[in-house]
Parts: structure tokens; sequence; C-alpha cells
């Protein structure tokens, strides 16, 4: 298995025990490497090492991928979240239903429809 480079651009910098590698006498801090990382999408040892990769790259990244020039609207038809009331009913089931959170309006939801990740009556962006 290959390993990966953690991309944190100061990590070699960090003195801790598991980044001094080496023979006696020939000794350096090195970037971490490891099959799997957790943080930065996948490609930082730490948080400290994603800060210092956003600090450092942030600006350069937002504006390759898009830099949001204007405000963007969550309209009603996709104000919908999913919510339930703990054992509101007499068969101790609990009550789920859509919330509407800019009109506060309510549409009852079967369990099944609230357990469904994919089930949704918003409309899109
Ligand atoms: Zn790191």
């Amino acid at each position: 298995m290959s390993l990966k480079y953690c991309q944190g651009p100061e990590c070699h910098t960090y003195m801790t025990q598991d980044r001094l590698k080496g023979q006696k006498g020939n000794k350096t801090y090195q970037t971490r490497r490891r099959s799997h990382f957790y943080y930065l999408g996948g490609n930082a040892c730490d948080m400290r090492c994603q800060s210092d990769w956003f600090q450092k790259f942030g600006d350069q990244a937002v504006n390759h991928f898009g830099r949001i020039t204007e405000v963007k609207h969550l309209t009603e038809q996709n104000a919908w979240v999913k919510d339930y009331d703990w054992r509101s009913s007499a068969d101790d089931s609990h009550r789920h239903y859509f919330l509407n959170t800019i009109t506060k309006e309510q549409r009852p939801l079967t369990e099944a429809q609230y357990n469904d990740r994919s089930y949704t009556i918003n409309t899109g962006e």
C-alpha cells in the first residue's frame, strides 16, 4: 500500500517523536506519511496541518474552484427539514414531520420517509 504525504506546508516543523526519523547523527523531522488521513479531504494528518494549508492556499483554492460573488438564497421551496416530536402520540411512536424553516409550516411524514435520507420535498438549488 502506498503512503500519502501530509499536505500541511509546516508538517515537518512540528517536533513530535513520530516525525523524527533517520539514522543517529542524521535525524530530521519529516512530513508525516500515512495510508489514510482524516483531515483536508484525506490530505492532512491533523487539524493544525489542515489549518496551515488553508492559511497558505485557501484564497487560491477559492479563486480556482469558483468564488461566490453574489448572495445565494435558500427559498421557501427548499427550506424543508425533517423533524419529529419525541413520543408525542398515544401509541408511543414519534410524530415525524417536515418543517419549513421559513414559513414554519409542518407537513406529516411517515417514519420510513423520515429515515429515507434521499426522501425530500425540497425542489433543488
Ligand atoms: Zn501534517
